[in-house]
């Protein structure tokens, strides 16, 4: 029987054909051309079926620098389904409803402007970004850092503070258009190449009221939710990514001349590779169930538990790679290079920190729905 994303993996091989896949942009225009935006939510739903996520994402990081998978990673999986969602259930005309019909077309990228310049990221709450709303008109005052896509970008979906209360209640999204007087783009450092990770500052910033993207007061609950389906889609790309990695390093470590073998002979050498196969055994077994569920996002706590364990097993394995594979792992492009850009699936879109804060608080819940 042919897989059920076979049909939808050779049109994305075809569509990736050819394509400047450095260039985050091209690539993006490529992916909406080619209908794979459009193709990854079934049946005009507005979440990612998660076999074409996951099928999505392997072959991007087979083929583009982790900050360019990056870019589309955010937009697929949290940006197009939070402005699709907002558009089902208001205006199907406006500003928010073209921006998702361009993006289906590969024309707009838009960045996810959630982590606040005047606040520690884990720490949403207490946000500064601020956004006055009046009848006639917004007005955004504040500051974003470390937003993918910021240099890169035709709009970005900014949460802001509409009501000053410490409450998930008091925050609104806005759909931000980059061009809009008032809004500033500064890159941040040389890290992540192709993923356009920089800093939006908007000061006195007008927009029209149909820049508001749903419902005030509803932005943050909606962003805690689709944060579920980011965390699925780090963890499926973290697998990817270690089974890249842990299958260079098998071929290399056959092929890799020691005493009368080659290093794969050392059996100290190839338990430590296998602690590495079982590490990743672990994450696909953690992700078997998500995959064959329903697109959308998964509980809290799965999404905690994907996130840390993505996080962990990454680190583990790209470190051993990196040990294994000696000074060659410091080649261009090579393993100790991915092992420093990989700490990234601790931190963005939440800290293993915080996730383990939390997870702590639902012990009761995770000891008792064991098999
Ligand atoms: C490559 C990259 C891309 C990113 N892209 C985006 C993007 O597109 N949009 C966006 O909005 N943001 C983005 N981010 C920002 C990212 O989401 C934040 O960095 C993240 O939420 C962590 O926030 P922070 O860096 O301020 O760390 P902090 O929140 O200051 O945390 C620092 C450390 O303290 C620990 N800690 C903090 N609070 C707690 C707690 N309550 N309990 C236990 N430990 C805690 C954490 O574990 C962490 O190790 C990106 C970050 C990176 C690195």
């Amino acid at each position: 029987m042919p897989e059920p994303t076979a049909d939808f993996t050779a049109a994305l091989r075809r569509t990736l054909a050819g394509v400047d896949t450095a260039d985050a942009r091209a690539l993006w225009r490529a992916l909406g051309v080619g209908g794979v935006v459009a193709a990854l939510c079934p049946d005009g739903g507005n979440q990612p079926d998660p076999r074409r996520l996951a099928a999505l994402l392997t072959e991007l990081d087979a083929r583009c620098p982790l900050g360019v998978t990056l870019s589309v990673c955010v937009q697929v999986a949290t940006v197009l389904p939070l402005l699709s969602e907002a558009t089902t259930a208001g205006p199907a005309t406006g500003p928010v409803a073209e921006t998702v019909a361009g993006m289906v077309r590969g024309e707009t990228v838009v960045a996810l402007a959630v982590t606040d310049a005047g606040a520690s990221g884990s720490d949403l709450l207490d946000a500064t970004t601020r956004a006055k709303l009046g009848d006639d008109a917004v007005t955004l005052d504040g500051g974003k850092e470390w937003i993918t896509n910021a240099t890169t970008c035709d709009a970005a979906l900014v949460l802001a503070r509409h009501r000053e209360p410490r409450h998930f209640t008091s925050f609104c999204w806005l759909l931000v258009p980059i061009s809009t007087p008032g809004v500033t783009v500064e890159p941040t450092g040389r890290a992540f190449a192709g993923s356009g990770v920089g800093q939006l500052r908007f000061d006195g910033v007008a927009l029209e009221p149909n820049a508001l993207v749903g419902r005030p007061g509803r932005a943050l609950a909606g962003f805690a939710r689709q944060v579920g389906v980011e965390r699925l889609a780090g963890a499926l790309w973290s697998r990817a990514i270690c089974r890249r990695l842990l299958t260079g390093l098998g071929k290399w470590l056959r092929a890799r001349p020691a005493a009368d073998g080659t290093l794969w002979d050392h059996p100290a050498v190839r338990e430590r590779y296998a602690r590495c196969l079982v590490a990743l055994r672990q994450l696909d077994a953690l992700c078997a169930p998500l995959l064959d569920g329903p697109p959308g996002p998964p509980s809290t706590v799965t999404g905690m538990v994907l996130k840390v364990a993505a996080a962990e097993t990454v680190e583990t394995i790209a470190a051993e790679a990196v040990h294994l594979r000696g000074a060659d792992a410091f080649r261009d492009g090579g393993e100790a290079a991915l092992r420093t850009e990989a700490a990234m699936f601790g931190i963005a879109g939440g800290a293993t920190g915080t996730m383990l804060a939390g997870l702590a608080d639902h012990a009761d819940d995770l000891l008792g729905s064991g098999p």
